[in-house]
């Protein structure tokens, strides 16, 4: 079965992105500073979106966990 991918065009440069440039970059809200990454097209660097880095909210996730099994 193939799956037909649907990519979209950068708001910026019009290329068609078929895959995203991820980059770090800290977070600061209310409840501290948080690892996070924006999504940029691989063409111009626009950036098109931006989320808390997934991975790094795993691993604190684990470790706040261990800390609650320790205590
Ligand atoms: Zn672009």
């Amino acid at each position: 079965m193939e799956v037909a991918v649907m990519a979209g065009k950068c708001p910026k440069c019009e290329q068609i992105v078929s895959r995203l440039s991820i980059k770090p970059l800290l977070g600061q809200g209310p409840s501290g500073q948080h690892k996070s990454i924006t999504l940029n097209c691989p063409a111009c660097d626009t950036i098109l979106g931006a989320q808390v880095d997934p991975s790094a909210a795993k691993s604190d996730l684990v470790a706040e966990i261990r800390k609650l099994r320790e205590a």
